[in-house]
């Protein structure tokens, strides 16, 4: 970060942020707090948030934290149905936003005036209530610009009938967005919420496209023609500066506890044996997947480390619905954990591949330590960044066909042990290497950053 150091600000600038209250949002927004942070370009940073999955503020004593109620009840709070609770905060938020934004900016005046003010995408409310201040609203999207770029085409693909997915079609290419076929568009099954996940990335695109900028944690090299389709649909600065991780060594917004014995159990491994199992934080699946994941890892033969989140598994608490005899089974060739310091587990010699639901930290997080995926994405973004993966950049093999032991094991011992994953494993390492030229002096994250921090200096 050194040579990102700016001048003591002549003016102090204060400088706003407000993450979306889930894992993969929080994050990345912390991780850009704590990349303008130690630029020196700005005298404060401000984090208003939720307080539900409130961030944990004790471990970032030099950002301020405000918290602003977001009017979820208990149940709704614990909905497992993600779109529900954007929308829900969206339009709860709305109020004791603009309230904490008026308050601020009465107050910040006097000492040090707000630069601008940074919030998710999904935050789609924020930019008109920045309007109404004059607050210029930059907006940070967490996940692959791949995938946001497919939203701005919903119109369109709805016209063509492309949309709603019809099971008949859904292997048929999408030709305004190659290599994308109608199943991997970025659309969410839930129980009674099309119509809301339609409005919610209309409101997010419009949204956007009012923005005064777009900050993306991505890198040219790698989703470069995203970049140029994403720089005609969203005529405003694009800011390319990732990946974010990057900048520090592992983060320290979990809003789970790391479980470290992932690690010492990793050191007693062989190099590139072991196959990390993670579907990320949002993620379900049935029981009758669980038993079948669990004897096609055993059947794959090879070292496992599988994180197993509280919830993973509808209806159970953790465990309880590993199949009778699996343990013994497996003779210690597997460690299963809630929740892994995933940044340091791929960063491991002994970890050779990523079984992942292509959340985009993960994927990025993936690319970074040059570890080779199997692609099972869920839903949303993930399809988008799972055919990125399998189909462009080539480092992956996408797990096709369903849950079941023999193609869970076939899979593994494909990526693990057979040519196709060893050549996979070269292209990543490409990658990887790519990664550390754009952060350098002179590459084209580096330049981006410098030019977001003179963006915003300019206000
Ligand atoms: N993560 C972690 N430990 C785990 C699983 C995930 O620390 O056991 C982190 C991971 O490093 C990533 C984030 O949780 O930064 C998951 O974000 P992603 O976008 O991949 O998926 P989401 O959880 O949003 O579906």
């Amino acid at each position: 970060m050194e040579n990102h150091k700016r001048e003591t600000p002549l003016k102090p600038r204060r400088l706003l942020l407000f993450p979306i209250p889930l894992q993969g949002h929080i994050t990345p927004m912390l991780q850009l707090a704590n990349i303008l942070h130690a630029t020196g370009a700005f005298s404060s940073i401000t984090i208003i948030h939720t307080r539900f999955n409130s961030p944990a503020t004790a471990k970032h004593p030099h950002f301020t934290f405000l918290p602003i109620p977001d009017g979820l009840s208990e149940t709704e709070a614990g909905t497992e149905d993600v779109i529900q609770l954007l929308t829900l905060i969206n339009k709860n938020c709305t109020g004791p936003f603009r309230d904490c934004l008026a308050e601020l900016l009465a107050t910040a005046a006097e000492e040090e005036g707000v630069a601008c003010l940074i919030t998710d995408a999904l935050w789609h409310f924020s930019q008109a209530v920045a309007d109404g201040f004059g607050l210029p609203r930059i907006v940070l999207r967490t996940s692959s610009v791949a995938s946001f770029v497919a939203f701005t085409a919903f119109p369109l693909l709805r016209e063509k009938g492309l949309l709603p997915k019809q099971d008949s079609r859904l292997e048929e290419p999408v030709l305004e967005l190659p290599p994308l076929k109608v199943k991997d568009l970025p659309t969410i099954i839930t129980h009674n919420s099309e119509d809301l996940y339609n409005s919610l990335v209309a409101e997010m695109v419009k949204a956007t496209k009012s923005s005064a900028g777009l900050i993306w944690n991505s890198f040219e090299d790698l989703e470069h023609s995203s970049l140029a389709k994403s720089r005609k649909e969203f005529p405003v600065p694009n800011f390319p500066i990732g990946p974010f991780h990057k900048y520090f060594p592992a983060s320290s917004s979990s809003l789970l506890a790391h479980d470290t014995s992932s690690i010492s159990w990793l050191d007693t491994q062989p190099p590139k044996s072991v196959i990390y199992v993670s579907f990320g934080s949002i993620a379900e699946m049935d029981e009758k997947e669980f038993e079948e994941m669990a004897w096609g890892l055993a059947d794959s033969l090879q070292p496992f480390l599988w994180v197993v989140r509280p919830g993973l598994v509808r209806g159970s608490k953790w465990l309880e619905m590993l199949p009778i005899g699996f343990m013994e089974a497996i003779h210690g060739r597997g460690h299963i954990v809630k929740w892994a310091p995933q940044q340091e587990v791929l960063a491991h010699r002994a970890t050779g591949g990523f079984w992942t639901h292509n959340g985009w930290n993960s994927t990025l997080e993936s690319i970074c330590e040059g570890v080779p995926m199997i692609c099972m994405p869920y839903f949303g973004d993930q399809r988008v960044n799972g055919r990125y993966v399998t189909d462009v950049w080539r480092i992956g093999i996408g797990f096709e066909g369903g849950m079941e032991r023999g193609m869970v094991a076939r899979t593994i011992r494909r990526l693990m042990v057979e040519r196709e994953g060893e050549e996979m494993r070269e292209r990543i390492m490409w990658l990887k290497e790519k990664v550390d030229v754009c952060q350098k002096q002179g590459g084209s994250s580096h330049h981006y950053l410098d030019s977001l921090i003179s963006y915003i200096l300019s206000f």
